[in-house]
């Protein structure tokens, strides 16, 4: 019997593996930074070569650490940065650098799709046009790229995520699954196809793409120490997450809480649409598709780092946890981090960061907690789009600053729903595990992974009714003077 399953989990700045053992835990890790280059001011790339052989490494050191045999590897999954492109030949070599979900080579290109095509490519793909999809990505590419256009219409290139790539070189299938399609901005959320009219408009040879498959089956074999193993897991990473806390139901929501938040919501069978929140597809199973509703805060731990690294106001993150408790309140004072614009709800690029409500007794400590507040806060303009449309029962988290207890307790109050932190908080890679681990009857089904995730500590609200609004409505008016301020200075 086979005893664990490996997750690849290939983020934007390190590629990981990790074995899971049948209880969930993690019995091996390793993980091997990947180089960031920057070839123009906005641009953004990745080697593909780099991240396999990083990988390759990482695979080799999980089974070294466990003394683990490659017939101890039931399967394997595979959960990925999303959005990143990359094109390769039939031999796998890569035929230029993958384009990082964050390069902004395309954003002209997305702006005018946006004018012209907004309405339409929303209510195909879900997804408002921004050059963060892959879609105008590849076309810079067969654009751009000497021989690439004429290679691919002939059906020699290969396009594709990079969970596709992964797989292509671990298997020789040319696939990739429903949740990293949805974020493509070519696949039509509903048809459940790769979407003929966009292709034509971006001039994409349908060829080229990969074959879309359930985000748990066997999509081929790959080879370790010459035995075979099924790999048979694939999701993009907040997908990965969303399915490693187990939000199976309708209404079921988690938040990571890295150098941004990423909030998903399960919303079953149903397309929901909203002006502010993108859809996607969450998996798909046995050809059946869940789908979920997404919401980014761009700037959230990242404002803790500012406060370590730009202030030089503490000298760790966790700090930030006894220097908020060390306040009954936040006196009044409010931060707002639109460092660098603000995401879901409020999608105003111009807005500027903010700290109002300071006197002379101001310290640290405010700002420590002000900073935690916010992300709290922002987190929750998110839930409250998605209460909308199912009734939240409860907030499951993850990520770097869950850890902080201050803040999930905050989260819980100003929510006025339970907060809960599982004992595993690698999500992203078990997510991956569970769907591969599924596909190969490692784990009998959801209802079986659902016992396997458990949690570590459940934050209920402590904080009255009237409190609570007359903190958020605070939080709201510090945000309202942070909108355009960009603008106002002349910046825009
Ligand atoms: P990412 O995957 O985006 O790099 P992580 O999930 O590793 O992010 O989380 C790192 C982020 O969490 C950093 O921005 C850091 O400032 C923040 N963070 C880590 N620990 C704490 C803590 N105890 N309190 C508050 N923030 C924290």
């Amino acid at each position: 019997m086979s005893k664990y399953v490996l997750s690849l989990d290939e983020g934007t700045t390190s590629a990981r593996a990790l074995l899971f053992d049948k209880l969930g835990n993690v019995v091996a890790l390793s993980k091997h930074e990947i180089t960031q280059y920057y070839p123009r001011p906005g641009w953004v790339e990745h080697d593909p070569e780099e991240i396999w052989q990083a990988l390759m490494r990482a695979v080799k050191e999980v089974l070294q650490q466990a003394h683990a045999r490659p017939e101890d590897v039931a399967a394997i999954g595979v959960t990925n940065q999303r959005e990143t492109v990359v094109v390769w030949g039939k031999d796998g070599k890569p035929l230029h650098r993958a384009i990082v979900w964050q390069c902004k080579r395309t954003a002209d290109l997305a702006e005018r799709l946006r004018r012209e095509y907004g309405e339409v490519i929303k209510e195909k793909t879900g997804l408002i046009p921004d050059s963060y999809f892959s879609a105008t990505k590849i076309m810079w590419l067969l654009e751009n790229v000497p021989g690439l256009r004429e290679k691919a219409e002939k059906g020699e290139v290969k396009i594709g995520t990079i969970d596709s790539y992964i797989i292509y070189r671990l298997t020789g299938k040319h696939v990739t699954d429903y949740s990293n399609a949805s974020r493509t901005m070519l696949f039509n959320i509903r048809k459940l196809e790769w979407d003929r009219e966009l292709l034509e408009l971006l001039r994409i040879p349908e060829a080229a793409l990969p074959e879309v498959r359930n985000s748990s089956e066997v999509y081929g074999y790959a080879k370790i120490d010459g035995k075979e193993i099924p790999v048979s897991g694939d999701a993009g990473d907040q997908q990965a997450a969303l399915f490693g806390q187990a939000c199976f139901k309708e209404g079921m929501i988690k938040s990571t809480y890295g150098t941004g938040n990423f909030i998903l919501m399960n919303t079953g069978s149903t397309i929901h649409t909203s002006k502010n929140l993108l859809g996607t597809i969450a998996w798909g199973i046995d050809g059946r598709i869940t789908y979920a509703l997404e919401g980014s805060v761009f700037i959230t731990g990242a404002a803790i780092q500012w406060l370590r690294d730009g202030l030089k106001i503490i000298s760790s993150a966790s700090e930030t946890e006894g220097l908020a408790t060390s306040l009954s309140s936040n006196e009044g004072v409010y931060f707002v981090p639109a460092f660098v614009g603000l995401g879901t709800p409020y999608w105003d690029q111009y807005a500027r960061g903010l700290i109002i409500g300071i006197t002379r007794s101001t310290k640290r400590e405010h700002l420590a907690r002000a900073v935690l507040e916010a992300i709290a806060y922002l987190t929750t303009d998110v839930v409250k789009e998605m209460d909308v449309f199912t009734q939240v029962r409860e907030l499951r988290v993850d990520g770097g600053a869950s850890e902080n207890n201050f803040l999930m307790q905050f989260q819980a109050n100003i929510l006025g729903k339970r907060v809960v932190r599982p004992v595993v908080r690698e999500t992203t890679a078990m997510g991956a595990a569970f769907l591969a681990g599924i596909a190969v009857g490692f784990w009998e089904g959801l209802e079986e992974v659902s016992e396997v995730w458990k949690a570590e500590k459940v934050f209920t609200p402590r904080m009255k009714e009237e409190e609570r609004q007359k903190l958020y409505s605070a939080w709201k008016e510090a945000v309202r003077r942070a909108i355009g301020w960009a603008k106002v200075v002349g910046e825009e």
